[in-house]
């Protein structure tokens, strides 16, 4: 689904280089549930802001479906991001003044969909264990919970691909267990693509498939023991 080939991101930081990305190569499956791990400063969220295409790389390619995005004019990435990809954020990113549901349906409006998504909007939330909750707004929400109403969000439009950047570092533990439980759910259900980076070895334990980045390197790259994965 993903072809990822020699790809770099470098900063100038006065006369010296800083190589966020110094070479990457992988390829990503439909399906696929990766955790990418890493010290800080690794490359790990330079990794999926370029894979996300939030991020222009500086050299290499991302093929998409056969497509080299990395020649794609920003209109064109722009349309290609909101289709097929869903981001989860550490701080969940959701607006204070809207509910749940208001939340959960704003990348429809991006997509220029119409408003009858609505019931897949609030399909997602029950999904998410938040059937009874969708007209609450954040600050009336747990962590946890507005972590689900952000996984809604990142799912309504129907994407091939979830990016998550330390989606259960703000929880606590047995949280971030269930939200783990909750994304593999989503894979699964909806055969979504999850690739999650996270610092959590008890989440990274749960996918099907570890990167770790060292330097902007792929150091290891490790597919977990089928029994690993459960449901
Ligand atoms: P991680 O997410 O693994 O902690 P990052 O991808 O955020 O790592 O950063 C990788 C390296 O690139 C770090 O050395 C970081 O300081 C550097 N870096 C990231 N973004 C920028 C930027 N906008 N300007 C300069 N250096 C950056
Ligand atoms: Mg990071």
């Amino acid at each position: 689904m993903i072809q990822i080939e020699e790809l770099t991101k470098h900063y100038r930081q006065g006369k010296s280089v800083v190589r966020a990305l110094d070479g990457v190569n992988l390829g990503i499956e439909k399906g696929e549930f990766i955790a990418v791990v890493g010290r800080s400063g690794s490359g790990k969220t330079t990794m999926l802001d370029t894979l996300g295409l939030l991020l222009k790389p500086t050299s290499g390619r991302i093929i998409v479906d056969g497509v080299d995005t990395t020649r794609m004019n920003d209109n064109r990435k722009a349309h290609l991001r909101v289709d097929k990809i869903g981001f989860i954020f550490q701080e969940y990113n959701l607006l204070p003044t809207m509910s749940a549901l208001e939340n959960v349906m704003l990348p429809l409006e991006y997509a220029g969909k119409p408003k009858g998504d609505r019931e897949w909007a609030c399909t997602l939330l029950a999904e998410v264990g938040l059937g009874d909750r969708m007209h609450h707004r954040p600050d009336q929400l747990s962590g946890g919970q507005q972590q689900r109403v952000a996984i809604a969000r990142s799912l309504v439009n129907r994407p091939a691909l979830v990016l998550g950047d330390e989606p259960t570092g703000a929880v606590d533990s047995e949280t971030s267990d269930q939200l783990a439980a909750i994304m593999r759910r989503m894979n699964v259900q909806h055969g979504v693509t999850f690739v999650i980076v996270t610092h959590d070895p008890d989440l990274a334990a749960k996918t099907d498939r570890i990167i770790r980045l060292k330097d902007g390197k792929v150091v290891a790259d490790e597919t977990t023991a089928p029994e690993a994965v459960a449901v």
